[in-house]
């Protein structure tokens, strides 16, 4: 069975469902029961955009774990066209080709594999747009 947390993160990770503060309108994925920008307690459930920009990114020689065979990748911070932001691994292309404004999509990807039955869990992953 795969984890609880990876359970809980299904709707953010599948769907880029998360949340937004009512009174700054700023975005969190996943959802949040406190905004990260303002401290307001009032968060409504939210749905993002899967087009965003790399605010700024790095290359990681040494990864997860579950992710040793795909080294070296690129990771990236990202914010969606509607202003939520998050971090996700680049996909489809080669860490070289990442830079700053670089226009991508988050697509739904295998990430790894959990448990003895080896359950695939698929996660959001960035491709050049
Ligand atoms: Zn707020």
């Amino acid at each position: 069975m795969p984890s609880a947390r990876y359970s809980r993160e299904i709707p953010a990770r599948y769907r880029i469902e998360g949340s937004r503060c009512k009174k700054c309108g700023r975005g969190a994925l996943p959802a949040r029961k406190t905004c990260p920008a303002c401290g307001s307690t009032e968060m409504e459930p939210a749905k993002f955009s899967d087009v965003g920009t790399v605010l700024t990114w790095t290359k990681l020689h040494v990864g997860a774990s579950f992710m040793t065979l795909d080294t070296p990748y690129g990771m990236a911070v990202i914010e969606t066209e509607d202003g939520c932001r998050l971090t996700a691994p680049l996909a489809g292309a080669d860490a070289a080709d990442l830079e700053t404004g670089m226009k991508v999509r988050l697509v739904l990807r295998r990430i790894t594999e959990e448990g003895s039955e080896g359950i695939i869990c698929y996660g959001t992953k960035a491709v050049p747009a």
